[in-house]
């Protein structure tokens, strides 16, 4: 059997390959009608419009319903 190299790779080259791969943070836009930000072309999740126009119901969180004492 002859000498083989021990990897295809050395580390470092592995390393450098690597530098590249990370996850961007996503772009965030400013919502035009309540000013959160959000990510584009989607409804806000605040304020459930797109494009100016009511496109989702948003549930409003009630007040603390008075629990039975
Ligand atoms: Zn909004």
């Amino acid at each position: 059997m002859p000498p083989l190299p021990k990897r295809k790779y050395p580390k470092s080259r592995q390393g450098k390959r690597r530098s590249h791969l990370r996850a961007d943070a996503p772009g965030l836009v400013d919502c035009p009608q309540c000013r959160s930000p959000r990510l584009p072309h989607n409804a806000c999740p605040v304020c459930g419009t797109y494009k100016r126009r009511q496109v989702l119901d948003i549930k409003t969180p009630e007040l603390p319903d008075q629990r039975p004492s």
